[in-house]
């Protein structure tokens, strides 16, 4: 997810500057005009010129200073946005800009009539490894665990997010559910494959997985309560697997 200064922002800073050149510029002129006009000081020619100097002097410094205000102001929003958009623990999006991300997905999605899934995960017996290893070495785990799904999302078209707690969630652009599946299982042994360093020992986590695809007028809300379920499935028959949204329940975006 790309939560970067928008590009605009430094064509909006130059032409800030340009317009206060110009303003400042206006002004002295007039100001000079008016000073010299009324004590005799100088000839008309003379008056422009001087005008011409004060101005030249004045404008560049103060267009620096607006430019400069101006970047550092989107600069400073740019981070705000980011500091409110990411999980502070893991890194990843957090469960508001993540809904974000799938708006704009899905909008995309109905337009080019592409299948959109998502997975639904969660750690398995994290209390147990919290108090073996304590809450820090559960935060350690989560942040290693992020990085893995990182590492192992597409780039471009899977969006990682922190769901909350110990549950992380998926979206997969352009991939039916058959395809969310596949992946699906892919995280999951990664997962399981992935060795957490603990400090003291190493040790596997597990996690189990709810798949489901999107309907073509589906919210976020709708889609994430049928991963839910087969999520609660997946804990049910044993953990660490993947379980998928029935098909009855789920509707192609392809016509
Ligand atoms: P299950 O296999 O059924 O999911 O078992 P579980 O123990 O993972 O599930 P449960 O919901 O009982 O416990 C989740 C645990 O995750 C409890 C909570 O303290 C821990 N947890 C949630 N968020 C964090 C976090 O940010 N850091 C740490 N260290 N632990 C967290
Ligand atoms: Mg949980
Ligand atoms: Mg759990």
């Amino acid at each position: 997810m790309n939560l970067s200064k928008p590009h605009h922002a430094n064509f909006t800073t130059l032409a800030h500057a340009t317009i206060l050149s110009v303003v400042i510029i206006c002004a002295a002129v007039q100001l000079s005009a008016a000073v010299m006009g009324r004590t005799g000081l100088a000839a008309q020619g003379d008056m422009v010129f001087v005008s011409m100097v004060v101005a030249a002097m004045l404008a560049p410094p103060s267009a620096f200073a607006m430019a400069l205000y101006s970047t550092k102001r989107g600069e400073l929003e740019a981070e705000l946005r980011q500091l409110a958009d990411t999980d502070p623990l893991t890194g990843l999006s957090n469960r508001r800009a993540f809904e974000d991300v799938f708006e704009r997905e899905r909008a995309r999605a109905l337009r080019s009539r592409q299948p959109l899934s998502i997975l639904l995960l969660d750690v398995d017996h994290f209390k147990q490894f919290n108090t073996i290893y304590g809450h820090a070495g559960g935060d350690l785990a989560l942040v290693s665990l992020a990085r893995l799904l990182l590492d192992q999302a597409r780039t471009g078209s899977d969006a990682v997010g922190r769901w909350g707690g110990e549950e992380f969630v998926i979206m997969l652009a352009e991939t039916d559910l058959s395809a969310a599946e596949r992946a699906a299982e892919r995280f999951r042994q990664a997962i399981a494959d992935h060795v957490v360093q603990t400090g003291t020992d190493d040790f596997s986590l597990t996690v189990s997985i709810g798949v489901a695809s999107c309907n073509a007028d589906e919210t976020l809300e709708s889609v994430v309560e049928r991963a839910d379920s087969c999520l609660f499935e997946a804990k049910d028959l044993g953990r660490n697997r993947v379980v998928v949204s029935r098909p009855a329940q789920v509707s192609s975006y392809a016509a």
